[in-house]
């Protein structure tokens, strides 16, 4: 009997495995450290924001974001009409695939870069292409190798998760100079709140001056408004002309909307968020490596922690360990990452527990 047949690609697909489910001893508080979520939760004006709207849950958003992208636009320097918000960052991710990748094209992604890429690659009919990372950092003339006449998009996660590891502005522009003009170039910003280093850019002078490049961010990290599902691109006019003829016409809820600008404009809030993260990112880095434990440098809101692969001392092992313990990290085989857990920045009291936690495991306790 025939049937529906899914598009080229499609099945290639790994299945998506959510994370497993903690469960912890028996009274054991639970810290969920596995998804990069800020542990300081949003603005309180951007929950004001959220719950006025449910006064008036009968009407339509306003189809393009305006006030939002007009909100960004005055934090970032940014002309609003270059702007495209989206339902999270991997809801445009997902529109730029489709816009630019179909069958018998190529998209390069780094070899421990995010997830959505290769799915947003191959959903399209694309073939996805993994680039070997130096130092577990996106390695540019590795990319370049890479390139065939066949690549349209190059996915750029600056900084990347899950290494924590970024790229200086100067590679960064390095890479757009050595790729062809009608490729694509990517720049994930999601986590480029948490990142204060001299050499570091968003890339909005790129996108500004190019005509192939477009930066992405998200709501959903500093912000701390990952239950709203809420994201947004800056790009080249004639790409953003292009990827609103996609864009459902209204992709972005009003609580998302509202909430985002309160945020983007509560700067004491987002100020407080990346001084916690710098100082439990130093402090975690130095006090895991203190147990002999490799820790990636990060600029990110998370550590990727490096174990043994002798028994005992392994990631799976600590893993099921700290789980116990009511202390969540994210186990990374999906990733090629095997042998390391990657731990979100958390409380001060989770962050003190966990190295707490692996010393004891070190210890054999
Ligand atoms: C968390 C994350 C995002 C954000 O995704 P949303 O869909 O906006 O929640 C984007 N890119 C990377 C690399 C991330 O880790």
């Amino acid at each position: 009997m025939s049937r529906p047949v899914p598009n080229p690609g499609i099945l290639d697909i790994a299945p998506y495995t959510p994370g497993k489910s903690p469960v912890p001893e028996p009274g054991r508080k639970v810290f969920k450290l596995s998804a990069n979520e800020t542990p300081l939760g949003p603005s309180p004006k951007a929950i004001e924001a959220y719950k006025q709207v449910a006064d008036h849950l009968e009407d339509y958003p306003e189809g393009t974001s305006r006030v939002l992208r007009e909100a960004i636009g005055r934090a970032f320097g940014l002309d609003p009409d270059r702007i495209i918000c989206g339902a999270g960052s991997d809801e445009i991710l997902n529109l730029l695939a489709h816009t630019y990748l179909s069958q018998s094209d190529e998209a390069i992604s780094t070899a421990h870069g995010f997830l959505v890429y290769p799915i947003a690659t191959m959903a399209n009919g694309a073939k996805n292409v993994v680039v070997p990372e130096t130092d577990y950092t996106a390695d540019v003339d590795a990319i370049l190798a890479r390139v065939t006449p066949r690549t349209k998009l190059v996915w750029l996660a600056n900084p990347n998760n899950p290494t924590g590891t970024y790229l200086p502005f100067n590679e960064v522009k390095r890479l757009r100079a050595g790729l062809p003009g009608h490729v694509l170039l990517v720049l994930d910003a999601a986590y480029s709140d948490y990142v204060s280093r001299n050499d570091y850019e968003l890339g909005i002078e790129l996108v500004a001056t190019t005509e192939n490049t477009v930066m992405t961010h998200t709501f959903s990290k500093i912000h701390g408004l990952a239950a709203l599902r809420i994201g947004w691109m800056f790009g080249p006019a004639h790409i953003v002309d292009a990827v609103n003829r996609i864009r459902g016409p209204f992709n972005v809820s009003t609580a998302a909307m509202n909430a985002a600008v309160a945020a983007i404009e509560d700067t004491a809030h987002i100020q407080m968020s990346k001084a916690h993260t710098e100082k439990w990112r130093n402090w975690l880095t130095e006090e895991i490596s203190k147990l002999g434990l490799k820790v990636t440098p990060s600029v990110a809101n998370f550590v990727l922690i490096h174990f043994p692969t002798d028994k005992g001392r392994t990631s799976a092992e600590a893993d099921v360990y700290l789980t116990k313990r009511g202390l969540v990290l994210r186990a990374l085989n999906n990733y090629g990452l095997p042998h390391a857990l990657r731990m979100t920045i958390g409380t001060e009291e989770a962050n003190r527990l966990v190295v707490e936690g692996l010393r004891d495991f070190m210890a054999g306790k």
